[in-house]
């Protein structure tokens, strides 16, 4: 088939392809290749499915032979792609395997980074990023209470919140001074830690874990502040790293993602990424709305209408019930001031430059319901 496009990866980047392209193109051959079970399911759920009583296969919208008729493509689940020949337009599996494509979309995703750490419990610690990952550490709660969780970023932030929700005991280890350390100014940081200190996180900020040992059938954290933290389990979110280990060797440029300019397209024309392992014209945003932007621009182009991708304001929702929270950073490159309104419901943090334009916000508590309004002044991040 010498027009098939082939993408790489199931989550919600390939699909977001899979779709837009099957809407705009009814015949064009699409093979999706996952190295997973290549089912649809929405991976923020992951991090609120614990309270909700969500099981791994309830999660799973609809299974790859559902989707596959659903979306009229050929989707071949565990398939691993372990090299890509951009001189013949070949990929090979790790079966080897070789698949040939007109048109390839890597949607690879991206892996939870590990910290470096001593003692004889390092395996223990888990990380949630996909389905999989939820079933084990699931199956690893049973009988357990207690949990301590290293990053207090979003991810972090939200996995502390379900499982307290959920009736666990949870510590929270960050090298931060504040939960969200990234994203707050100091005012809302106080008042999303309180939020969710009132409701059983325990937080040990400005301090970092050391190592970490089997003692018995606990789990013994040393942080660098000379606590000990006794744990039945240990949950690591401190950051993503996009999946470039396949670009880089196939010589498709990389940095801190796949290189990809607007057209989503790689230095080879017909190569394109998106979705958590891509840097689309210098942005890396590991979320959900760049993907949908990015998955109706490249169904486009590879439908033949070379079409750039254009980025709104894409403010992100925190999803911590004890504390609605939603956040739109501004960009590291611009120049401004928090402006902090706070009180016992809310935190409305405005960011501007001296001549009072808004260009991020962070919303707490009731000051949620302003994200509206404050939103369509925003510049966009891709205009
Ligand atoms: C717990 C959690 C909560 C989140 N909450 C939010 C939220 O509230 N709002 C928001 O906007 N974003 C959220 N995000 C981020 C959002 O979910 C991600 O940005 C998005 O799901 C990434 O989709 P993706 O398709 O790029 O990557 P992935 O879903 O990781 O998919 C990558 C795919 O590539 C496949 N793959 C990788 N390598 C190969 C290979 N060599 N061969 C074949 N297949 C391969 C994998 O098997 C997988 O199918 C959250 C993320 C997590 C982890």
């Amino acid at each position: 088939m010498n027009n098939q496009v082939v993408i790489v990866g199931s989550g919600l980047a390939g699909y977001a392809v899979a779709r837009e392209l099957r809407k705009l193109d009814k015949e064009i051959p699409i093979m999706m290749l996952s190295a997973d079970h290549g089912g649809f399911y929405s991976k923020p759920m992951l991090s609120n499915a614990l309270s909700l009583g969500k099981t791994p296969a309830s999660l799973i919208n609809s299974d790859a032979t559902q989707m596959a008729s659903q979306l009229k493509i050929s989707i071949r689940p565990y398939c691993r792609v372990i090299t890509i020949d951009q001189s013949r337009n070949t990929l090979t599996l790790t079966n080897g395997e070789e698949i040939s494509y007109a048109q390839l979309v890597l949607a690879l995703g991206a892996d939870q980074v590990r910290l470096p750490l001593q003692g004889n419990g390092v395996a223990e610690v888990l990380t949630i990023n996909d389905v999989d990952d939820y079933r084990i550490f699931r199956d690893a709660l049973q009988g357990n209470r207690k949990v301590s969780i290293i990053g207090a970023g979003l991810i972090g932030c939200e996995f502390a919140n379900d499982l307290a929700s959920a009736g666990y005991h949870v510590e929270v280890i960050d090298i931060s001074p504040q939960p969200l350390g990234r994203l707050l100014p100091p005012e809302a940081g106080v008042f999303i830690r309180q939020r969710l200190q009132a409701v059983g996180v325990t937080f040990h900020l400005n301090t970092t874990v050391q190592a970490i040992d089997q003692v018995e059938k606990k789990i013994r954290l040393a942080l660098t502040s000379s606590e000990l933290i006794e744990s039945d389990l240990v949950l690591s979110s401190i950051g993503l790293r996009p999946r470039t280990q396949l670009a880089d060797a196939a010589s498709i440029p990389i940095n801190r993602g796949i290189v990809v300019n607007r057209f989503l397209q790689t230095k080879f024309p017909n190569i394109f990424a998106l979705g958590d392992c891509a840097e689309v014209d210098g942005h890396v945003l590991p979320f959900v709305m760049p993907i949908m932007h990015a998955g109706r621009a490249l169904a486009a182009t590879l439908a033949g209408t070379p079409t750039q991708v254009h980025y709104p304001a894409m403010p992100v929702v925190i999803k911590t019930p004890a504390c609605p929270t939603v956040v739109s950073p501004p960009d590291f490159s611009v120049k401004g001031e928090w402006h902090v309104e706070a009180d016992e419901n809310g935190v409305k943090a405005l960011y501007r430059d001296d001549a009072d334009n808004l260009l991020g916000f962070a919303l707490l508590g009731e000051a949620i319901k302003e994200k509206n309004d404050l939103t369509p002044k925003l510049p966009a991040v891709l205009p």
